[in-house]
């Protein structure tokens, strides 16, 4: 059994807000493995982001405690990429310049990194790309940069904020496709923000299933599927039973 790369215990989030307190997060507790792949899935609202944002250290929490890799998380760290649904590329910059931005910023070594930029374009299927710049891009192009970015300084865990939730659906199984792919090549612990339940069972080793009750963790459904996967395995009848487990976990089936 591989070690806990991240411990949450009893975390809560308050935001004071102009109409009072609002509980975004209520004592959540967790153990994620190093290279696990997990799912915050739930409703709109019920605390997915502020969650991840706290993973992230983006957001402080109100109460709880939270290690990564041993020792106390809470501010943004090296070891740690995020992503999000949309990703803000600078647009004067081309598509290499984007993707080797992390490494300067952290002052990374430049040919190593520039040699790791090429690697990354062929990875997400940008090769012959790189001289072009983001206007020139599809959306789905874009998150494609977007994800070797996230990549580019080699974080050992990556938090994703629906990273592929603005993208047509065809776009979005090829991307959630390429992640398993990048995930089962590189095993690095990944944390995935999804309102989509069936892509949350499709993608995970475990689901973490979240409800505005307010944001609480309802529970955690382990994703027994082999591995590696394809979309056959959305026939299996077991899909469909995790994915009907956590509906009526969420208390959407009517
Ligand atoms: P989700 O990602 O599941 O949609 P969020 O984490 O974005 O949920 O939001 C959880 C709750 O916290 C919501 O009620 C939201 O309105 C509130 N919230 C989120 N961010 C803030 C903020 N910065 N200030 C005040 N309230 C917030």
């Amino acid at each position: 059994m591989t070690a806990d790369i991240i411990t949450g215990t009893s975390i809560s989030k308050v935001y004071a807000t102009a109409t009072g307190p609002l509980v975004a997060l209520d004592d959540v507790s967790f153990d994620i493995r190093e290279g696990e792949f997990i799912s915050l899935v739930g409703p709109s609202g019920c605390g997915k982001s502020t969650l991840l944002s706290i993973l992230g250290g983006l957001e402080e929490k109100s109460l709880g405690a939270l290690e990564i890799a041993g020792t106390p998380a809470g501010k943004p760290r090296a070891d740690v990429g995020m992503m999000f649904q949309t990703s803000v590329l600078f647009p004067w910059r081309t598509i290499r310049q984007n993707v080797r931005l992390p490494g300067q910023v952290l002052g990374l070594d430049r040919k190593q990194q520039a040699e790791r930029t090429e690697e990354l374009l062929d990875m997400v299927g940008l090769n012959g790309f790189g001289d072009r710049f983001p206007g020139e891009l599809s959306g789905g192009m874009r998150q494609r940069v977007g994800l070797a970015r996230l990549l580019a300084h080699d974080p050992r865990i990556l938090m994703m904020d629906e990273p592929f939730g603005a993208l047509d659906e065809f776009t979005r199984e090829t991307m959630n496709l390429e992640l398993l792919r990048i995930w089962e090549a590189t095993k690095k612990t990944v944390i995935f923000v999804t309102h989509n339940i069936g892509e949350a069972v499709f993608l995970s080793d475990r689901v973490f299933v979240m409800t505005p009750r307010p944001g609480r963790l309802e529970g955690i459904v382990t994703v027994d599927l082999p591995r590696p996967r394809t979309t056959e395995v959305m026939r299996d009848p077991r899909y469909s039973e995790l994915v009907f487990e956590i509906r009526r976990m969420l208390g959407v089936d009517h």
